[in-house]
């Protein structure tokens, strides 16, 4: 069954911010109920917000969004020139489109079927001016495109969507865009999900994802909401910064997935860019992960994970470090409880 493990602990010291009377400071280890990946809550580094994430510097991401358009491979009047399409037999059309969206292959791929959407022929966008019809355009390309390589070739049969938002996140093109890769063997954390979910199925005759649902929405403390068949929750134990997932209870795969689910899906990612704005917030990355496509999956369901990454400042930090990239270790300076109550205010 979902269980929530925690452990606590406390530590003291004579702290210099508070004329070296003994602190105290109270920590919290989380544990992922499939996963086991494990977290560290410690509010007290609230007071290190400013080094750790400070404030999104709009004057400099101005800056960027300006001189990137000088060579942005994205923008109209170069993106045919400057990107590849795929061979006929393939795309009949080489890149799909759909409005100003458009689908072409990545020129460094990763996968057999690894592609780029941008979502728009605006050039620069901050992270709450990104709407919902913009990234359902990309979604709609992004489902077709999978279903289409699917078809290609059935052997691929683990589609992802993904994004990187500016270059803190990891984005090498400032212009907003998403990166679609269906994969022959899925990536390391796919596979985790997969396994540990097929093992609680077999062991307790259940779905681990509709179990956590049920749970979360009984103790509703990370629940946010629901949008059409889309369950939004905040990550118990969080695997990046102001963690939400989305869980379809209804879809164990990607074929599953209507026109309506992609506009719920583009809405509450619409609001949920508004939040992150509002907290001077300019980063994330997200995946969204199927089923395998080739047979019936009854213990997994389709879940998105998104997290924040480091703003964008000059001369910014890197938001991992040893305890994330080796020991595999997030910590997060609130708790995931504060954050589902400040996002519930504005579904
Ligand atoms: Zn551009």
């Amino acid at each position: 069954m979902v269980k929530f493990k925690k452990y606590s602990e406390t530590v003291e010291f004579h702290s210099p911010k508070n004329q070296f009377k003994k602190t105290k400071i109270n920590l919290e280890i989380r544990e992922d109920p499939l996963t086991g990946f494990r977290s560290i809550i410690n509010e007290y580094l609230v007071n290190k917000r400013g080094l750790l994430y400070p404030d999104t510097d709009y004057e400099y991401l101005d800056y960027i969004g300006d001189r990137s358009k000088k060579f942005c491979f994205m923008c109209d009047h170069r993106l045919e020139k400057m990107t590849p399409y795929y061979p006929e037999d393939f795309l009949e059309q080489g890149r799909l489109k759909y409005q100003d969206a458009v689908l072409f292959p990545n020129l460094y791929p990763l996968s057999k079927f690894h592609a780029v959407i941008r979502l728009t022929s605006d050039h620069f966008k901050k992270l709450g001016e990104i709407n919902s019809k913009m990234v359902f355009n990309g979604l709609k390309l992004a489902f077709d495109f999978l279903k289409k390589s699917f078809d290609y070739d059935k052997r691929y049969n683990y589609p992802t969507i993904n994004a990187n938002f500016m270059f803190p996140s990891g984005a090498s093109a400032t212009h907003p865009h998403f990166q679609i890769m269906n994969f022959l063997v899925p990536s390391t954390f796919h596979q985790l999900l997969l396994d540990r979910s097929k093992e609680y199925y077999e062991k307790y005759g259940s779905c681990y994802f509709i179990d956590l649902i049920k749970k979360e929405k009984e103790l509703n403390k990370r629940y946010i909401g629901e949008i059409g068949d889309g369950v939004w929750i905040s990550a118990y134990s969080p695997m990046g910064r102001n963690e939400v997932q989305i869980i379809w209870p209804k879809k164990e795969n990607f074929f599953h997935f209507t026109e309506k689910d992609i506009k719920d899906l583009s809405e509450g990612l619409e609001k949920l860019f508004i939040y992150f704005h509002s907290k001077k917030i300019s980063t994330y990355n997200f995946s969204l992960l199927s089923g395998p496509l080739n047979e019936k999956a009854p213990y997994f369901r389709c879940i998105m994970k998104i997290v924040n990454r480091q703003n964008v400042v000059k001369h910014h930090r890197t938001d991992d470090y040893f305890l994330q990239k080796i020991l595999k270790n997030e910590l997060s300076e609130i708790t995931p409880e504060d954050l589902a109550k400040e996002i519930r205010e504005i579904f």
